[in-house]
């Protein structure tokens, strides 16, 4: 049973995610502020957090920096403010994906879901219903590419960091693979959501959440990359770290 950690200050909200969450045959607990969720983090080892920003005790921000500190496991943030800057901070911080309050309850579950799905961790783990719309990589070449420590062997679909075999997604693959032939070059999302993805019109967030992921399996992180350099309103580029 997948287990979610619902950390909210506000009783009526968290009530109300609590019900929804179970209703979806989740295995549910909360935290009302920031200090809890760091101890069921550590101690009940939740498979995803909900994790509200306007906390009594610490700042959202801080607090998922500190639940990163701790654990790798997927957190969705629900922020009271649409800001574009916030966001992206948040998602450097180590969010996998956001919501933005008032949400539904089947946003609340679709996102969920969605992060669950892409941070499945599991050598040769493959997303169901993303297949490429080709039913291969799109426009991957043959042979191997190496960047630094990373070895991305397109034929056998394997990526090795070290010599370890890393388990990525389908699109997590090409998505690398894809960065690893344009090593250097700064790629906007834009341009990954049609040469990646194949669907040009999709939300950028998407791009977000699984560079977010892959950054995760790589064992790095937005705010110290190794590997994925984020170029604030531009891109992202792969680059060899020397
Ligand atoms: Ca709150």
């Amino acid at each position: 049973m997948t287990s979610v950690l619902v950390v909210e200050d506000d009783p009526t909200i968290r009530t109300s995610l609590i019900e929804i969450l179970t209703a979806h045959g989740l295995l549910v607990r909360s935290a009302p502020d920031g200090f809890g969720a760091l101890r069921e983090v550590t101690q009940w080892q939740p498979d995803a957090v909900v994790l509200d920003l306007g906390l009594p005790d610490l700042d959202g921000a801080d607090a998922l920096r500190m639940i990163r500190g701790l654990s790798q496991v997927p957190v969705l943030v629900a922020t009271a403010r649409d800001d574009e800057r916030e966001i992206i901070d948040l998602l450097n911080a180590g969010a996998d994906d956001y919501l933005v309050k008032p949400f539904s309850g089947g946003q609340l579950v679709a996102r969920l879901s969605a992060v669950l799905r892409r941070c499945a961790v599991g050598a040769g783990a493959l997303e169901a219903g993303e297949a490429g719309p080709a039913g291969g990589a799109p426009g991957v070449d043959r042979a191997p590419v190496v960047a630094g420590e990373l070895r991305i062997d397109p034929m056998a679909r394997t990526v090795h960091l070290a010599g370890r075999e890393l388990g990525l997604t389908r699109r997590e693959f090409d998505l690398l693979a894809f960065l690893a032939r344009n090593a250097g070059r700064v790629i906007s999302k834009r341009q990954l959501l049609a040469e990646v993805w194949r669907q040009p019109y999709v939300d950028e967030q998407t791009v977000d959440v699984h560079l977010s992921c892959l950054r995760r399996k790589l064992g790095e992180r937005a705010s110290r990359p190794r590997y994925l350099h984020t170029v604030r309103g531009v891109g992202v580029k792969l680059v060899s770290p020397l």
